[in-house]
């Protein structure tokens, strides 16, 4: 009896993590590319499979999600890479929305985390700020907020019109996510191996009295559990000013959904822009779905000048989160002598195309 159980562990170890890879739309065709071939070149044991879902197909087929997607996502693989979604062919969205926006309702991928780090001084545009200043993560919570598309219109088209959008938090929600941060504070560390100590909850509970109100409560209730981290607490236009003020000392913060989707933007600034920006749409113990920050980005698209590095990095970030940690150590220390050594896209001051930097990460990979 224990041999085999033995024997099912070994075999579970050494099996491939089985990967869906979706580039989608505009520049995640260019820089999903580049993603898998640093994966490849790093040696990950994955098993990559493409799927096609996106503008393009839906303008062949209408179909944005075939019926039984999500679930054979959820059921068939142990993470999925994204690249972008939106096209001007399609000006509704609809396929964006039903695709992203459905991936994460349908898969429950609550924890949007979006690590902020600066690789190098130069991509920073405040002064003096180093990479050890700059080293933290914004969790964002991903699927309540104003995203649910609740509200409407009515008197539309007259002097009149009324819009109401809905803004949805419920206990559940709430909870959950800041009790992600709470775990995720005291289970990682820096990368300087210094521990995470502080969670800051982001709101505007001065404004929005009932949403803000129950994410203060929730808070304080969360925190006492853990006793050992400290809190901290900032209106999101009191932490827009500080973050391009003064971002050093920022360590994990939490946040809702819209909050946080500009926040991370501002705070992609920091690190090189867009095109330098990692995340993860996460639910502990379920197939979770890796994307970079940046969207589609058409007017650049199909023109070989998208950074793939935020692509990159969301591919090594999935890696450790499979576990994989040597190979994802192995891609950030290769994009990081890409950036010392200029060997990047012209929005972070190279001269190379997306290819050609995707192929020089590659290259220093197989060779380091
Ligand atoms: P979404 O709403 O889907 O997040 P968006 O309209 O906010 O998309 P993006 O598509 O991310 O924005 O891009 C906005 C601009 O940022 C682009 O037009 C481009 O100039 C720049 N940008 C975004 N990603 C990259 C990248 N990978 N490399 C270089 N520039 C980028």
């Amino acid at each position: 009896m224990v041999q085999s159980c033995a024997n099912v562990a070994s075999v579970s170890a050494i099996r491939k993590k089985r990967i869906a890879v979706i580039p989608g739309d505009g520049i995640g065709k260019e820089v999903i590319p580049q993603a898998v071939r640093v994966i490849e070149a790093a040696g990950a044991a994955v098993e990559l499979t493409s799927f096609d879902w996106g503008a393009d197909r839906y303008l062949a087929d209408k179909v944005t999600v075939p019926p039984d997607g999500f679930a054979t996502l959820a059921r068939d693989f142990d993470a999925v890479l994204v690249g972008a979604f939106g096209d001007p062919r399609v000006p509704s969205n609809i396929h964006a929305r039903e695709i992203l926006l459905g991936m994460r309702r349908q898969m429950d991928l609550f924890a949007n985390v979006r690590p902020v780090r600066l690789l190098d001084p130069a991509l920073c545009p405040l002064k003096g700020i180093e990479p050890k200043d700059l080293d933290f993560v914004v969790i964002r919570e991903n699927t309540e907020g104003v995203y649910g598309d609740l509200g409407g219109v009515f008197k539309q088209g007259t002097p009149d019109e009324v819009a109401i959008q809905e803004d949805v938090n419920t206990r559940k929600g709430v909870e959950r996510i800041i009790r992600y941060a709470f775990d995720y504070c005291a289970s990682n560390r820096k990368l300087d191996g210094s521990p995470r100590r502080r969670v800051l909850m982001c709101d505007k509970s001065n404004a929005m009295t009932h949403a803000g109100g129950l994410w203060q409560r929730v808070f304080k209730e969360v925190a006492v559990d853990h006793p050992q981290i400290e809190t901290q607490h900032m209106y999101v236009d009191a932490l827009a000013t500080q973050m391009v003020r003064d971002p050093r000392g920022f360590d994990v913060i939490v946040t809702n959904n819209m909050f946080g989707d500009i926040i991370t933007d501002l705070a992609a600034g920091l690190q090189g822009g867009l095109g330098m920006a990692a995340s993860g749409n996460l639910r502990p113990g379920h197939t979770s779905m890796f994307e970079p920050v940046h969207g589609s980005a058409p007017p650049i698209a199909g023109r070989n000048i998208a950074n793939p590095f935020g692509a990159i990095l969301t591919a090594a970030m999935m890696l450790a989160h499979l576990g994989m940690t040597g190979e994802a150590q192995k891609i950030e220390a290769a994009v990081l002598e890409a950036v010392r050594q200029k060997k990047t896209t012209a929005d972070i001051g190279g001269t190379l195309g997306t290819r050609e930097a995707g192929e020089w990460v590659a290259r220093a990979i197989a060779t380091s």
